[in-house]
């Protein structure tokens, strides 16, 4: 008896580690008990490969609607604002025909307005 999830994520670099010994549900187990299969699924090995899998298969809502997701999509948010803010100064110059450097000085002024621009 094997167990398909954690072959697929240890797969064969298992073999030659420590897990081999730990985890016989890679090789194969011939204890058949339901206590071996109910220890399988507590152990760490096999609760590491599970987490995994599951965030390999989760879908771009399940990340938006987690925690990491959302700060990741808030870190976005914030590089996005600040380039919207660079690229409107670099606009505003252009379109008024202004020297290069009125885009230093509008960028100034921006983070006087309490914009970070980094
Ligand atoms: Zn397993």
């Amino acid at each position: 008896m094997t167990c398909f999830t954690c072959i697929e994520f240890y797969g064969t670099k298992s073999i030659g580690s420590g897990l081999k010994g730990c985890n016989t549900f890679l090789t194969g187990s011939t204890n058949l008990k339901k206590s071996a299969v109910s220890d399988h699924e507590l152990s760490k090995a096999h609760i590491d490969a599970t987490a995994n899998t599951a965030a390999k298969c989760s879908d771009s809502a399940a990340i938006a609607s987690s925690q990491a997701g959302k700060a990741m999509l808030s870190l976005h948010l914030s590089e996005r604002q600040r380039l919207m803010h660079l690229f409107r100064n670099a606009h505003a110059v252009g379109k008024k025909g202004r020297p290069i450097t009125d885009y230093t000085w509008l960028c100034n002024v921006t983070e006087a307005n309490g914009v970070d621009l980094g």
